[in-house]
């Protein structure tokens, strides 16, 4: 319905700031922190979901060995998996909103288009 339009809506009026120099509002956003956090949170939350999936393999081997030797083998096999997968998931949701707090904080991550000033969203 008016989920769409509304979620523009909320998008421009948050990241439409103003130029501190020239209080232009032509202002380009880099995003550099978010698109960064993104991949690397992915990468590091699939190490960590593998880290995380030799605890999955033990619980599916523990439900699996109700079916005897393939029970265990199928078990830890589809724990290590899921194990996995959720990790890389987590992991770049868990980026992107890293990236995102380095971006608006850390990182010059709104450029002026007008006088080239780049600048942070910084509240005093
Ligand atoms: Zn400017």
């Amino acid at each position: 319905m008016s989920d769409i339009n509304t979620s523009q809506f909320n998008v421009s009026a948050v990241s439409t700031p103003v130029c501190p120099c020239c209080e232009s509002s032509r202002i380009r956003i880099r995003n550099y922190g978010k698109k960064t956090g993104g991949t690397v949170g992915a990468v590091a939350g699939a190490a960590a979901g593998t880290a995380s999936s030799i605890g999955g393999a033990e619980v599916g081997a523990s439900i699996g060995a109700a079916g005897g030797p393939l029970g265990i083998a199928l078990g830890s096999l589809a724990g290590a998996i899921l194990g996995g997968l959720i990790g890389g998931a987590t992991g770049c949701s868990v980026g992107v909103k890293l990236g995102q707090v380095v971006d608006d904080r850390i990182l010059d991550n709104y450029e002026c288009q007008n006088c080239c000033h780049s600048f942070s969203l910084q509240t005093r």
